[in-house]
């Protein structure tokens, strides 16, 4: 009721009388079937011009009694009750669909990136399930890029393996929240990354701390060297969009370009957006 876009915190009061960890594993459930889900996209641009190159799909879950709930608080209960594996089946089909109409009708260049997570990624049949509905949508392989955090590559043999049948797919990869984990460096070196993602964390304090310009700076370096594309996630200032494009970042992601719109908001954004 407050609006779009907007998420309803409910109490630690009613949070007591309630369990609410058992309220949201049992409702995500129902959430599919009962058309509770939805996704919406964040465009990502080309700081060097505005240019809108890809989305990134993020999932919503609007709950009929606790209103809109935040995926930071519902995924990793999805994830500890598996029930995960069939939202991001959820997710990957929507997306693809939404995206590959976009792509006939606006241009044949939109990417779409789609977040995995750690136990999707492990998952015997991933790699299957990417490719079914990569036929079924009509969505080429070569547009999609999944995003993954560097604790999902923890298993460096397995995670080599599963990379590998990305790569021959076509499907690019990017490593989600960069320079938050543990082992950014080593998985850098050791895996076939494509993009970088800088964790919003190292863009929210530009330009105030002097030293988080030296270390966005050192990361664009990095991945230069390493020939992986660049983009900085929660870009909300004109000053920091700025920076970054000076420091040489290729991709920009936050409220400043857009914040995550519905598929026919999305529509809209890409008929305003120039042809290059
Ligand atoms: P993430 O992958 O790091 O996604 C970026 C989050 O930052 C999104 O939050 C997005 O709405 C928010 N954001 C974007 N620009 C700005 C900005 O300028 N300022 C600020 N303050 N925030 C910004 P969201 O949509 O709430 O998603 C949170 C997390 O939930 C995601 O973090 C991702 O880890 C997870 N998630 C979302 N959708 C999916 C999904 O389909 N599958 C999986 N496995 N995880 C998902
Ligand atoms: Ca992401
Ligand atoms: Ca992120
Ligand atoms: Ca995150």
């Amino acid at each position: 009721s407050a609006g779009r876009n907007r998420y309803c915190f409910y109490s630690q009061e009613m949070a007591a009388h309630t369990n609410e960890r058992l309220l949201l594993e049992q409702g995500l459930r129902y959430a599919i079937e009962e058309k509770q889900l939805s996704v919406l996209y964040q465009p990502q641009v080309e700081l060097a011009n505005g240019q809108i190159f890809g989305v990134e799909a993020l999932l919503r879950w609007q709950h009929p009694e606790l209103g809109m709930v935040p995926p930071d608080r519902f995924i990793p209960i999805a994830e500890e009750s598996g029930v995960i594996d069939s939202l991001g089946r959820w997710v990957l089909e929507r997306a693809c669909r939404d995206i590959a109409g976009l792509r006939n009708a606006a241009g044949e260049q939109l990417r779409l990136a789609v977040n995995v997570s750690a136990r999707e990624f492990r998952r015997e049949d991933f790699i299957q399930t990417l490719s079914e509905t990569l036929a079924q949508t009509g969505f080429p392989a070569g547009a999609l890029e999944i995003e993954i955090t560097e604790s999902t590559l923890q298993v460096i043999e397995r995670s080599i393996e599963i990379l590998g049948a990305l790569k021959r797919l076509g499907i690019a990869v990017s490593i989600d929240d960069f320079g938050t984990g543990y082992s950014s460096l080593s998985i850098l070196r050791d895996l076939p990354i494509d993009r970088i993602k800088i964790d919003r964390s190292f863009i929210t304090h530009l330009p105030e701390k002097k030293d988080g310009v030296a270390i966005v700076k050192a990361m664009v370096a990095l991945a230069g060297s390493l020939h992986m594309a660049i983009i900085a996630e929660g870009i909300e200032s004109p000053e920091q969009a700025a920076i970054l494009r000076q420091l040489g970042c290729d991709g920009g992601q936050g409220y400043l370009f857009s914040r995550p719109v519905a598929h026919p908001a999305l529509t809209l954004l890409l008929a305003d957006t120039p042809d290059p």
